[in-house]
């Protein structure tokens, strides 16, 4: 998709913000942060839907990260429900045998496991 952000002001004037919305996105997708983990889900996500309306380049980076940070947050929430005294590899820090407990993005929740359900 293509499209523009225009700016609506309280006095009834429009104006198009495309390239200053493009330029702070280009900032935040080129950051440290961005590709560090740094960013949560939440924080995350509205960057990617900006990214998404204005076909913005690298928005298919954008959702890969949001996707990732999703799983995170998932599989972190999945696990502190987990009895603290689970073991979950071996100790060659290969998985032990599981049913796969897929997160909502997809992935396998179980560490180190990384199966999919998507591809
Ligand atoms: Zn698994």
């Amino acid at each position: 998709m293509r499209g523009k952000f225009v700016f609506h002001a309280d006095d009834g004037t429009q104006e198009d913000v495309t390239e200053g919305v493009q330029a702070l996105y280009d900032l935040v997708i080129g950051s440290m942060d961005w590709g560090s983990g740094f960013w949560s889900y939440e924080d995350a996500l509205p960057v990617a839907n900006i990214a998404q309306l204005a076909g913005f380049d690298q928005c298919g980076e954008a959702e890969r990260y949001v996707k990732e940070a999703l799983f995170e947050k998932e599989s972190a929430e999945w696990k502190a429900k987990q009895p603290p005294s689970t073991r979950y590899t071996d100790a060659a820090y290969q998985p032990l045998s599981h049913d796969h407990v897929f997160s909502v993005s997809g992935k396998c929740m179980w560490p180190r496991c990384g199966a999919k359900n998507y591809e």
